[in-house]
């Protein structure tokens, strides 16, 4: 377990985040520390995606954002977060489709190559270690792929950048079951492996079970937070998102073929 004296690698203090009238993120405060795996998770709307997208410097903030020690009131771009160490995931994968598998990894590991270092060939073999399913179809194009598969090339894309800090938006979404606990598996492991990882989810049983801290965004806010253990023996978090009522959600979104 990571302890909570780790450094920060990304905090956010009285963050706000609007689309013209509409507030979507209201003065929220978080943070996460090396080792940690901290996940956010909220029902529809409740204004994740806005949160990690201005985090991941994608969408104009107010208030503050400290990534690895230097705090900002604004975005710093996309290319300096990952010079930074930072890998990012967004929920549409965001794949070249008619490239090959391994041709995707390898652009995953472009700016490291730019930069010169050139053991990108290393690189794809921990990350084909990690995904053996990505070796298998290494030539296959990556718009053929399944959803799951399509997730992990998107995973496996950022680590080829060797990031320190993942932010992961809704890597179960539309996934089969049995897809998913593999994803999550594949989470724990990197945080094994010492890569640090900020999970948004709807499915808020797996994301607790994997994450040492919990947020419970509603409407733009944090209702609840705390260690993600002491979060899954909330009542409101099992009424609302772990019991029955969470079970119908997800098993509704399973028969949609989400
Ligand atoms: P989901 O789990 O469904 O992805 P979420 O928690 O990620 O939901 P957001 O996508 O961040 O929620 O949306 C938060 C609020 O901001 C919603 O009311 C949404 O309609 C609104 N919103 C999101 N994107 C835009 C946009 N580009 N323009 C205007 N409003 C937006």
């Amino acid at each position: 377990m990571s302890g909570t004296d780790a450094p920060i690698l990304l905090a956010c203090r009285d963050l706000s985040v609007s689309y013209g009238k509409i507030a979507a993120v209201r003065s929220v405060g978080m943070e996460i520390r090396e080792g940690q795996v901290v996940t956010i998770v909220g029902p529809n709307g409740a204004g994740k995606t806005t949160l990690l997208s201005s985090l991941m410097g994608l969408l104009p903030f107010s208030g503050e954002v400290a990534y690895f020690g230097e705090t900002t009131t604004r975005p710093l771009g996309v290319e300096k977060l990952v010079r930074r160490g930072m890998g990012l995931i967004p929920e549409k994968r965001e794949l070249f489709g008619s490239m090959s598998v391994e041709d995707n990894l390898l652009l995953g590991g472009f700016d490291r190559w730019r930069q010169g270092q050139r053991n990108q060939r290393d690189t794809l073999d921990e990350v084909f270690g990690i995904f053996p399913r990505l070796k298998e179809r290494r030539r296959q194009a990556a718009g053929t792929l399944s959803g799951g598969e399509r997730q992990m090339l998107a995973m496996g894309r950022a680590l080829m950048a060797k990031p320190k800090l993942l932010l992961l938006d809704e890597p179960s979404l539309g996934l089969a079951p049995l897809i998913i606990a593999e994803i999550f598996r594949i989470i724990a492991d990197l945080r094994q492996r010492g890569v640090s990882i900020l999970l948004v989810e709807q499915n808020a049983r797996a994301a607790m079970a994997v994450a040492d801290y919990g947020y419970v965004m509603e409407a733009g806010e944090f209702a609840l937070q705390g260690p993600a253990a002491d979060l899954a023996k909330n009542d409101r978090v099992i009424e609302t998102y772990l019991g029955i009522a969470g079970a119908h959600a997800s098993a509704d979104k399973e028969a949609a073929g989400a």
